[in-house]
């Protein structure tokens, strides 16, 4: 996989004065090939003006995927399903609620781990009683690139199965790491963490919470990558 795209449609900060920030995650992932959409926030609204904004198509989308069920992550999500052109694949996490999918679409329900394409994978964790999450894993020449949504099975325990299953060094991890009610000492053990595991890269946001992600910038320097809505990152 050569050229990788990672554009934030929404999230609670925000890069790009002319979009809507707020509560939630959303990211399209180019890798080439494939269009992947990643979680839609929380705002159905700011969905779809930030991707005119940002020039995305919804129908040249080729996969969706939705990290979890929980509201920050689904806007708009039968809406946006239904915009979708026929053969648009979509991944739902196990228990995600079926009355959210149209009858037309194929779903795939990920529970473990599955192949999306070559070199592209989700992983399905448990984050807590009835709650699955999955994840986003792109295989690159520079090691993982992990994307998250809430990060509620626990961000380091998503980073160790995905090692676990790839083998391969981690580069990159996006997204929300869900520390924002964590305390400096727990930030600091997961910082920790992250840099055992051999992270190069670093691009927390959501609901990684200030504190943590001032700590992940301190500790990772010109390797932390700031990003908000309407950040834009390739990586070659
Ligand atoms: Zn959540
Ligand atoms: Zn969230």
């Amino acid at each position: 996989m050569k050229r990788i795209t990672i554009t934030i449609i929404y999230d609670n900060c925000k890069e790009n004065r002319d979009l809507q920030e707020g509560w939630g995650f959303s990211a399209l992932i180019e890798t080439g090939h494939r269009k992947i959409l990643f979680d839609t926030g929380n705002n159905r609204d700011a969905f779809f003006s930030n991707s005119e904004k940002l020039g995305i198509d919804c129908g040249e989308i080729t996969d969706i995927i939705f990290s979890h069920k929980h509201n920050d992550h689904i806007a708009g999500c039968r809406e946006i399903l239904g915009k979708m052109r026929e053969n648009c694949r979509v991944y739902f996490p196990k228990g995600f609620p079926s009355k959210l999918v149209p009858k037309n679409l194929q779903i795939q329900k990920v529970s473990d781990f599955q192949e999306i394409e070559k070199n592209v994978f989700a992983m399905g964790l448990k984050g807590g009683i009835l709650l699955h999450e999955q994840s986003l894993i792109l295989q690159t020449e520079k090691g993982l690139i992990i994307i998250t949504g809430c990060a509620h099975p626990g961000i380091t325990n998503i980073l160790e199965s995905a090692q676990k299953k790839l083998k391969a060094p981690l580069y990159l991890v996006l997204g929300g790491f869900h520390l924002f009610r964590k305390g400096c000492h727990s930030i600091e053990k997961i910082v920790n963490k992250f840099q055992a595991l051999g992270v190069s890269r670093v691009a927390p946001c959501h609901c990684s919470g200030e504190p943590a992600i001032r700590k992940f910038q301190e500790a990772y320097q010109q390797d932390f990558c700031k990003i908000g809505t309407g950040s834009i990152l390739t990586i070659l």
